[in-house]
């Protein structure tokens, strides 16, 4: 199927969970102005958040659709200058939704350690300890190509002296990871503040018994 046999309709309710993401990441102080951006893939094309508009002002009308190749084939506003790291993901995992935030304690964290420390089993929502790409500047090739090696095997990771990048199968899931993961590394800057103490870590044995516990997390399907 090529983006222009999609069902509009499709199209039109995608785009709004694209916008409802990325205000909600604003609402909840995870970026401000008009920093970080959000994408949703739907088959061959995938609606992201057009470059330095403010999320308040975005319609129905300002939808941005490109092809997996970054042809841009729905709307008329410029692409997230992210559209590079945005694509990487989609071409590298079965990724349906990505969310880029510059949350504060997980940008401060990024600034300071190469991986989050094990404080809490939340971790495992983001497929392990979560590891921190090695910095290149924003919107460039090579930022993606560093993304791509910290997400090894995890469904989130840290932009060096940047900020944060989650994935999911749906816009819900990958906000869900970026909110845990905010949430992960003001954990670990708040244990770590007490003087002359460090925070006791979960060993990978640990992390590997929540992880399967998880499969049962929840309400029954
Ligand atoms: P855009 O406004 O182009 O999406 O850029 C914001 C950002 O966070 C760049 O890293
Ligand atoms: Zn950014």
């Amino acid at each position: 199927m090529t983006a222009s046999e999609l069902p509009r309709h499709t199209i039109e309710q995608t785009w709004r969970e694209v916008v409802d993401t990325a205000r909600r990441s604003a609402a909840d102080g995870l970026v401000v102005g008009t920093s970080g951006n959000v994408s949703a893939r739907v088959g061959p094309l995938v609606l992201v958040t057009p470059s330095g508009v403010p999320y308040d002002r975005l319609g129905p009308r300002d939808a941005v659709g490109v092809d997996l190749d970054g042809r841009q084939v729905l709307g008329d506003l410029a692409p997230t200058s992210e559209l590079p790291l945005h694509l990487a993901v989609y071409r590298d995992t079965d990724a349906a939704a990505v969310v880029h935030t510059h949350a504060v304690h997980a940008t401060a964290v990024s600034t300071l350690l190469p991986e989050v420390p094990l404080v809490h089993y939340a971790a495992a929502l983001l497929g392990g300890p979560v590891r921190t790409a090695a910095y290149a500047r924003y919107g460039t090739p090579e930022l993606a190509k560093a993304m791509l090696v910290a997400l090894r095997g995890r469904t989130g990771c840290l932009l060096a002296n940047h900020g944060t990048v989650t994935y999911g199968d749906t816009l819900e899931r990958a906000y869900e990871r970026t909110a845990q993961l905010e949430w992960l590394c003001r954990l670990w800057l708040t244990a770590s503040c007490v003087p002359g103490r460090a925070p006791k870590l979960l060993s990978e044995a640990q992390l590997a018994e929540v992880t399967e516990a998880l499969q049962g997390y929840g309400q029954p399907n």
